[in-house]
C-alpha cells in the first residue's frame, strides 16, 4: 500500500481543486449581508425596542424583559427571513477560538403543537454545559455552572459556511457568581476603565470629548498548505506544527515569495474567505505574501476593540472552514515550521474619541499636539512600567517557539517611536530640564504637525524587529501570537493605559492645585514619565544579540519562557493594577494564571507524546527498513569476495543510520521518563517549568536533530511524513 504521503502528492497532481468563487460583486453590495446591523434592527424592531437597544450599546443599559422578547421576536423575524432554522449563544472561552451550543428555534407547545420561538430569556442568558472548559477551579469554587450572557455591543450575525445557517449571539461566559471565564469580559471592563481615564485626561484640552474608545486593526499571518499532505503529518494535525523536519534545499532566502504572485489556489481561497467575512462584516482590506513560503497576511479596517477582537476570532474560523472546501489547510500556530519565518498578529492599538481624534495621531495645533504628546507619553510610561505584564499577555506555548527566535521580536518589550518622535522627547526632557516655566513657552509650540512628512518617512524606513512600534498615527504590538486571541493583549494594554492616565491627572492636578499653569503642569508631568521610561525606547535591532545584552544592562525584563513570564499576572503590584481598575479580582487572576499554566502543559505534553509516537512508528521503521536494504547489499558485495572499497559508503551509511536511530530511540526513552515524573508533580506551576525545561528544554531538540539527519539519509521513498519541499512549494 501506498504511504499517505505519496497518495497525496498523487492526489495533488492529478486533480488540482478548482473551486469557483463568486468574486464580481461589489463588495458593498454584500457587506454586512448576514449582520443583524442598526439599520437592520431598524427596520425589524418597534420604535421603543429599538430605542431600548441603542440605549444598551450606547451606555451598557439593562435590557428589560419585555424588550427582551421583543428583539428576540425581531432577530428571529430577521433570521428567519434568511432561512435560518437554529441559533446558538457564540463566546470566546480561555481556550480554542470560539464556542458554540446550537438550539432550534422549533419547540413543541404544552398541547403538542409546534411552533418556532426565540424569547428574550433565550437571547439574554444561556447555560451551556460549561464543565468542558477550563475554569482554572472558580467554578469548583464559586458555584458549578457557568452562564453566557448576550453583550448587545456587537452584533448578532449569521453563520452559514458548511451546512445550515446560525444565528449567533455574541456573548460573555461568566460564572454563576460573576466571575469571568472568557476573553471578552475583562476586555469589555478594560475598555470601560480606559474611556475612563482618557476622558478625564482629554477634558484638560477639550471639554467637548466625553467618550473615548479604544481602537485595533490586526494584522493576521497565516500559513496555507494542502490538505492532503498536512493530513499526512499527525503533527500538524494534533499540535498545528511539524515536530520533525529537516529544512528544505530552497527556503526563503531568495526572499521571492514576499510581494510575489499569490499562488491560484490559493487566491482562490481567499476570495473565497475575504467574500465569507464581507457578508458577515469583517473590513478585510489588504491581502498579500508574507517572507516565508507558503506564508500569507491580512488585515482589516481597524474597528472599535471589541468589535475588531469579535471579528478576528470570527475571522480565525471561517478561514479554517472555507479552506476545506478549497482542499487547503489553514495554519495559525506561531510556528508551523521551524527554520521558517513564524508568524505573529499585529495589534494595530490607538484611541479615537467622540469628537473624532485620533488620540495617537499628532496635532495640527499647539494645544492638540499637548493632547497627542500626553496619550503618546503615557502610552510609552504604561508599556514601560507593566512590561512584565504585557510579556505575560502574549505567552503561549507556540509563541515562545517564534519571540526571540532569529525572525522574531524578542521577549523584551521595547518600544519603538522613529527618529523625529525620539528627538521631541530629547527636547522636551533637555530643554525642559528641571522645571518647566512659563518662559519656555515655546516649547508648547512643538510643531509636529509640520514635520508630519518627516514623521512619514521614518514611517516607511520603519523598524520592523520592535515589539511595540509607534506607526504615524497608532502603536503596533508586534509581539501578539498569530493563534492568539487578541482580547488577552488588548485588554492588559488597556487596563496599563488606564492605570497610567488616572496617576497621570492625578499628578498634574496636584500642580495646578499647587498654582501652576495647566499646560506648564501637563508639560512637567510629560517631562518626568520620559525620564522614567526612556529605558523602554529602543530604535536598534531588536533581532540582536546586542539588544539582548543592552536590554540587560537597562535591567528590562527579558523572560523567555511561558510558565516563567506567567508569573507577571500574580505579582502584588498587577493583582492592585487589576483589581483597581475593576478588570479580575484576586481570584479570577489566580484561575487565569492556572488555566493559561495548564494550558501550557497540555500543549508541550501532547507534542512530547506526539514526537514519540512519529519517531517509534513512522521514523525508526522507516530507518530500520532502509538498514536493512544497506545491510543486504554490503552482504551481498561481501560474498561476491569484493574488496571492502567497494562497500565503504555503505558502510559509513549504514553507520551513521544506526547512530541516528540509536540517538533517537534514547532519547524519546528518556523524554517519556521525565515526562512521568512532570506528571507527578502537583503544583503547576512547577509542573508547567518542568514541562518547560525537562520534557521540551532537554529533548525536544536534540531528538529533532537526529530525526531530521535520517531524513536526509533514508531513501526518499521509504520516507512517510510530507516533506518541507512539499509542504511548502506544492500546491
Ligand atoms: P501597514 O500595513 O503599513 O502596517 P496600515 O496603515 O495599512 O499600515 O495599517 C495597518 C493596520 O493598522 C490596519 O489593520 C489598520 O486598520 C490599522 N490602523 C490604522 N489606523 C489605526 C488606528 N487609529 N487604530 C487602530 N488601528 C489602526
Ligand atoms: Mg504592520
Amino acid at each position: 500500500m501506498q504511504s499517505l504521503r505519496f497518495n497525496a502528492i498523487d492526489n495533488l497532481i492529478s486533480n488540482p481543486v478548482e473551486v469557483k468563487v463568486e468574486g464580481s460583486s461589489k463588495i458593498t453590495a454584500i457587506f454586512n449581508e448576514n449582520v443583524f446591523t442598526q439599520q437592520v434592527a431598524r427596520k425589524y424592531l418597534s420604535d421603543e425596542a429599538f430605542k431600548s437597544l441603542i440605549a444598551s450599546i450606547r451606555g451598557g443599559k439593562k435590557i428589560d424583559r419585555s424588550m427582551g422578547n421583543q428583539i428576540a421576536n425581531g432577530l428571529r423575524a430577521w433570521a428567519e427571513s434568511k432561512g435560518v432554522t437554529h441559533f446558538t449563544h457564540w463566546f470566546q472561552p480561555l481556550t480554542g477560538l470560539s464556542a458554540e451550543k446550537h438550539d432550534s428555534f422549533f419547540t413543541l407547545k404544552s398541547d403538542g403543537t409546534p411552533i418556532e420561538e426565540f424569547e428574550g430569556a433565550a437571547l439574554i442568558q444561556q447555560e451551556p454545559d460549561a464543565s468542558s472548559f477550563p475554569s482554572g477551579g472558580l467554578r469548583a469554587t464559586f458555584e458549578a455552572r457557568g452562564y453566557t450572557a448576550w453583550d448587545p455591543s456587537s452584533p448578532a450575525f449569521i453563520m452559514e459556511i458548511g451546512q445550515g445557517k446560525t444565528l449567533c449571539i455574541p456573548t460573555i461566559f461568566v460564572s454563576y457568581t460573576g466571575e469571568s471565564l472568557d476573553a471578552k469580559t475583562p476586555l469589555l471592563k478594560a475598555v470601560v476603565a480606559l474611556d475612563k481615564a482618557a476622558v478625564d485626561v482629554c477634558q484638560y484640552f477639550d471639554k467637548n470629548i466625553t467618550k473615548v474608545t479604544a481602537t485595533l486593526g490586526w494584522e493576521q499571518e497565516y500559513f496555507v498548505v494542502d490538505a492532503g499532505l498536512a493530513n499526512a503529518r499527525p503533527d500538524l494535525i494534533l499540535t498545528g506544527r511539524t515536530v520533525f523536519g529537516h529544512a528544505p534545499a530552497k527556503g526563503q532566502q531568495l526572499e521571492d515569495h514576499y510581494f510575489g504572485a499569490i499562488p491560484e489556489r490559493v487566491y482562490a481561497f481567499m476570495r473565497d474567505f475575504e467574500h465569507e467575512s464581507y457578508k458577515l462584516g469583517i473590513p478585510i482590506r489588504t491581502r498579500h505574501n508574507e517572507v516565508a513560503p507558503a506564508q500569507f497576511e491580512c488585515a482589516p479596517i481597524f474597528e472599535e476593540i471589541n468589535l475588531a477582537v469579535d471579528h478576528n476570532t470570527l475571522l480565525m474560523d471561517v478561514m479554517e472552514r472555507v479552506a476545506k472546501r478549497h482542499s487547503l489547510k489553514v495554519l495559525l500556530h506561531e510556528k508551523p515550521f521551524a527554520g521558517i519565518n513564524g508568524s505573529g498578529k499585529h495589534n494595530n492599538w490607538s484611541m479615537a474619541t467622540d469628537t473624532g481624534v485620533n488620540l495617537l495621531a499628532p496635532g495640527k495645533t499647539p494645544k492638540t499636539n499637548l493632547m497627542f504628546l500626553a496619550f503618546f507619553v503615557n502610552t510609552i510610561k504604561a508599556v514601560h512600567d507593566y512590561a512584565d505584564l504585557l510579556r505575560a499577555s502574549i505567552a503561549s506555548a507556540g509563541n515562545d517557539h517564534r519571540l526571540g527566535a532569529n525572525e522574531a521580536p524578542p521577549a523584551i518589550i521595547s518600544i519603538f517611536i522613529g527618529k523625529y518622535l525620539s528627538e521631541v522627547l530629547k527636547q522636551v526632557e533637555s530643554r525642559v530640564s528641571g522645571k518647566f516655566d512659563e518662559q519656555d513657552e515655546a516649547m508648547l509650540k512643538l510643531d509636529i504637525h509640520k514635520s508630519i512628512p518627516e514623521l512619514m518617512l521614518d514611517n516607511t524606513d520603519r523598524n520592523r524587529t520592535s515589539p511595540f512600534a509607534f506607526t504615524g498615527n497608532k502603536f503596533e504590538f508586534r509581539a501578539v501570537g498569530s493563534s492568539a486571541n487578541c482580547a488577552n493583549a488588548m485588554t492588559t494594554l488597556n487596563t496599563i493605559m488606564a492605570e497610567t492616565l488616572k496617576h497621570f491627572k492625578i499628578e498634574v492636578d496636584g500642580l495646578i492645585e499647587k498654582g501652576e499653569k495647566k499646560e506648564v503642569a501637563i508639560m512637567q508631568v510629560i517631562q518626568k514619565y520620559i525620564v522614567d521610561s526612556k529605558n523602554v525606547l529602543f530604535e536598534g535591532d531588536g533581532y540582536s544579540d546586542e539588544w539582548e545584552k543592552e536590554a540587560a544592562r537597562r535591567g528590562l525584563p527579558n523572560v523567555k519562557t511561558t510558565p516563567l513570564s506567567l508569573d507577571a499576572y500574580i505579582t502584588e503590584k498587577n493583582k492592585k493594577l487589576f483589581h483597581g481598575n475593576e478588570i479580575y479580582n484576586h481570584a479570577e487572576l489566580e484561575a487565569r494564571h492556572e488555566i493559561m499554566l495548564e494550558a501550557y502543559i497540555k500543549k508541550v505534553q501532547i507534542e512530547a507524546r506526539v514526537m514519540g509516537d512519529l519517531a517509534t512508528t513512522f521514523i525508526l521503521p522507516s530507518a530500520i527498513k532502509y538498514q536493512n536494504v544497506l545491510l543486504t547489499n554490503i552482504k551481498g558485495l561481501k560474498e561476491t569476495g569484493l574488496s571492502p572499497a567497494t562497500y565503504a559508503n555503505q558502510l559509513q551509511v549504514l553507520e551513521k543510520i544506526s547512530e541516528h536511530v540509536n540517538m533517537v530511540s534514547d532519547n524519546v526513552e528518556k523524554m517519556i521518563e521525565e515526562r512521568k515524573s512532570a506528571n507527578e508533580i502537583s503544583d503547576t506551576r512547577a509542573k508547567a517549568i518542568a514541562y518547560c525545561d525537562k520534557v521540551k528544554g532537554k529533548y525536544f531538540d536534540i531528538i529533532r536533530y537526529h530525526v531530521d539527519k535520517l531524513e536526509l539519509l533514508v531513501d526518499d521513498s521509504y520516507w512517510l511524513l510530507p516533506k518541507y519541499r512539499e509542504i511548502l512549494f506544492l500546491r
